[in-house]
């Protein structure tokens, strides 16, 4: 496994390499990320990772140095698999040159965690753009469990690049809690409410089949989710998972959720 430090590493390593799978991430690694990993390296001849914990898609400081970092575990991980390339670059490697224009999100994509968190996602754009245009796979593996980062990232890098953004699974625990770097952050009392909240959900989803009034027992749902497991839901929407609308039939359409447990923000799609 070849470590790459900077571009000019970078540069050297993947020039005449065809076929090459791309995995962006922001390290602390678990069996989400593994997954993706694997799958590239399924369906590539070559995996390069990137682990880049990305200053400008956080909301706040606090929240950027409090982000799991787990560097030394995580490169054991990649030996482990077999990775050819990972790319540790700094933030001078990656913001090295300015943007001719900036990133602005349509209004009808300012849904979701893209209305409380601003600035979140042209964050989350503008790098992929970055590593998009230094690595130029010819696949990029990303989780379902993001599922609007994934929608907007692929939207944008498949207009402009020949690389193909391929859709992963999301990676549940046994309780079906959606592996997350953040759970980190969380105690075993907060995972076990975490759980609890996504299986009521779950069963929630299985019961609107066939309901005519879906949006007002989502309303209703949200402020018992509320008082049941003593977290803020700060949105619970039904969206058409190919095009991410308001949905009022559960048929191609998932329960978008994202909640706080004390300060911690936690998101699903079920
Ligand atoms: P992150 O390191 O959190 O930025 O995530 C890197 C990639 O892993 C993103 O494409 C995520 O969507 C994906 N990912 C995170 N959690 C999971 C999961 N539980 N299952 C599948 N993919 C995931």
């Amino acid at each position: 496994m070849k470590i790459l430090l900077n571009n000019n590493d970078l540069n050297e390593a993947i020039n005449n390499v065809s076929k090459l799978g791309f995995v962006p991430t922001m390290g602390s690694f678990h069996k989400g990320h593994i997954s993706l990993i694997k799958k590239s390296k399924k369906e590539c001849n070559k995996t390069i990772v990137s682990i880049f914990v990305n200053p400008s898609q956080f909301n706040s400081k606090k929240d950027f140095d409090k982000y799991p970092r787990n560097i030394k575990k995580d490169l054991s991980i990649l030996r482990d698999l077999k990775v050819n390339f990972v790319y540790l670059p700094s933030k001078k490697n990656v913001y090295h040159s300015k943007r001719s224009s900036k990133i602005k999100l349509n209004k009808k994509d300012q849904i979701l965690c893209a209305k409380f968190r601003k600035g979140h996602f042209e964050g989350v754009i503008d790098v992929m753009d970055r590593l998009t245009n230094l690595i130029k796979p010819s696949k990029i593996f990303m989780g379902e469990k993001d599922m609007q980062q994934l929608y907007l990232v692929k939207n944008y890098i498949e207009k402009r690049y020949k690389s193909k953004v391929v859709p992963c699974q999301t990676i549940r625990d046994k309780r079906r809690f959606a592996l997350s770097s953040r759970n980190l952050l969380l105690n075993n009392k907060q995972i076990k409410k975490a759980r609890n909240l996504i299986n009521h959900i779950f069963k929630f989803k299985n019961r609107l089949k066939n309901k005519k009034n879906i949006l007002k027992l989502l309303q209703q749902k949200r402020s018992d989710l509320n008082k049941l497991f003593d977290v803020k839901v700060e949105y619970l929407e039904l969206r058409n998972f190919k095009n991410l609308k308001i949905s009022s039939k559960t048929k191609n359409s998932k329960i978008f959720i994202a909640y706080f447990i004390n300060k911690v923000r936690l998101i699903d799609n079920i």
